[in-house]
């Protein structure tokens, strides 16, 4: 079946990219597959350099109105963009589920989750402003201001293919902002039909530009021209520390929200069943492929083979499988490389005496597409790979330490410091665990985090800056003071 048979509304199949109103075809193309059963579903054309080139000029042209217009304004045409999202959001999840294999009920959710950003974002621009200051010069005045940084280029990756442009996008725009989005070559399809949506919303030209293709070369505009004053990514930390070089040259400010290792504490006193379901919810959600994904889950020794038996019980039933099945619980991963890698985590975790309890092995060959079992692993040294790198993949393994310090030690050993979570009825331990843990995002009893309302974004090399809430919109300004003098009395 091709991708506009499974569409109700089929112009939101778009393959070239969108800039300054306009869809622009590009050179040869890029491939875009399905991970379930690795056909290929759509080819993009590559803008390239030049592309980037023009969509900046776009941009930055957009920018000298769309900073002007008002706030409710903006918020009226955010909305507009927000319900017509509401309104495709079957398509936009088919093509999300098309594009990285994710199980469609998740994609659905993921439409939504950002479409909240949108209605946030508009409500939240209303609320920009400033404050008048004290001041130590006579017959003065202060104030400060917020204003738009002006235009942002925006990098995406495919896990979110939908929601992390909406994430980024959305709080940028209510604060007058003007977009250049780079999508992940893997997902172009999301981020086109989003234009698509834009672009009936009445959001105008050159506000919100798509441009498809070569990552180094458009991402060598975005993060060089000076008229890009802000490079928001969100992908691995490799890439991020490289565009945040790159922007070094023109000092852009940058948003980065990179990889991930996150600890999954569970205490004694824990409810193991209530955890159990809890590691099921944050690791094997889109596959484990989420930088937030529970990747070491850390149990006291008293209750660590109790929590063994329950994930036993819970992803050895996991059913992998097309995410547009009915009783698929964990779609492919985005491609074989990522298969490969995963086995390789695996493999070497076996070799060094690891027991895998369940999974463990590849099942492209069994399902036809980029398959992996989901995984438990018990009595991996915390030195391995599995330990240290950020899986992306359905595999956990399960740790022991016995006290507090030693605990915040092994939650605390790797560079990354995005999300964690932490199993526990003590409120003594709520507070010294949270307090001692270096993590942006902190889930107590709770295997999810991220809303609208709430301030994503990591420490260490997780990332700089925040996504979400009035801190969302913030990163989307400049302060500027002012200060008037020779005021009378
Ligand atoms: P992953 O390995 O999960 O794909 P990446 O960090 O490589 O994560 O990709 C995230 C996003 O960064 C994608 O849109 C990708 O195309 C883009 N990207 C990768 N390399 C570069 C680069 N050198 N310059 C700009 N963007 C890049």
């Amino acid at each position: 079946m091709s991708v506009t048979d499974r569409l109700d509304d089929k112009s939101l199949f778009r393959t070239d990219s969108f800039i300054d109103g306009q869809w622009v075809s590009g050179e040869g193309g890029v491939e875009v597959l399905n991970p379930a059963n690795n056909a290929v579903i759509a080819t993009v054309g590559d803008v390239g350099e030049a592309g980037a080139r023009k969509a900046v000029a776009a941009a930055t042209r957009a920018f000298e109105s769309w900073k002007k217009v008002s706030p409710f304004e903006r918020a009226r045409l955010l909305m507009n963009w927000y319900k017509l999202i509401h309104e495709n959001a079957k398509d936009l999840a088919t093509l999300i589920t098309l594009e990285m294999g994710k199980v469609n009920k998740e994609a659905q959710g993921e439409v939504i989750y950002g479409a909240s950003f949108i209605e946030w974002s508009a409500e939240e621009g209303k609320r920009v402003h400033g404050e008048t200051l004290s001041t130590p010069f006579p017959g003065s005045r202060g104030w400060t201001i917020r204003q738009p940084i002006g235009v942002v280029g925006c990098i995406t990756p495919w896990n979110f293919p939908n929601a992390m442009i909406t994430r980024k996008c959305a709080p940028a725009l209510a604060a007058g902002c003007t977009m250049v989005i780079k999508p992940a070559p893997e997902t172009p399809l999301s981020a086109l039909a989003l234009a698509e949506l834009a672009r009936r919303a009445g959001i105008p030209d050159g506000v919100f530009n798509v441009v498809c293709g070569d990552a180094p070369a458009i991402g060598g505009v975005l993060t060089s021209s000076s008229d890009v004053r802000m490079v928001g990514f969100t992908g691995s930390t490799a890439v991020g520390k490289l565009l945040m070089k790159q922007a070094a040259s023109t000092v852009k400010r940058v948003a980065l929200e990179l990889g991930g290792n996150a600890p999954f504490i569970v205490m004694d006193d824990a409810d193991i069943e209530k955890a159990a379901d809890g590691v099921i919810a944050s690791k094997f959600r889109v596959s484990g492929q989420t930088c937030v994904s529970a990747n070491r889950i850390i149990a006291q020794p008293a209750i660590a083979d109790k929590l063994v038996a329950a994930l036993e019980a819970r992803i050895s039933k996991l059913k992998a499988g097309d995410g547009f099945a009915s009783d698929t619980d964990v779609g492919p991963l985005i491609h074989m490389t990522a298969v490969s890698r995963v086995d390789k985590l695996v493999s070497q975790a076996r070799e060094q005496g690891a027991r895998i309890v369940t999974g463990g092995k590849s099942l492209a060959d069994e399902l036809g597409g980029s398959f992996y079992a989901p995984t438990l692993i018990d009595g991996a040294d915390p030195s391995l790979d599995v330990s240290c790198s950020e899986i992306f993949g359905p595999v956990c393994s399960v740790y022991r330490a016995e006290s507090e310090a030693d605990i915040i030690k092994l939650a605390n050993d790797t560079p990354y410091g995005l999300a964690a979570y932490i199993y526990t009825n003590d409120v003594g331990r709520v507070h010294r665990l949270s307090e001692g843990i270096e993590y942006g995002m902190i889930g107590i009893n709770a295997p999810m985090v991220g809303a609208a309302s709430t301030p994503f974004g990591g420490v260490k090399e997780s990332g700089i800056g925040r996504e979400g809430g009035k801190w969302g919109v913030e990163e989307f300004t400049e302060l500027k003071y002012v200060l008037l003098g020779g005021v009378e009395g």
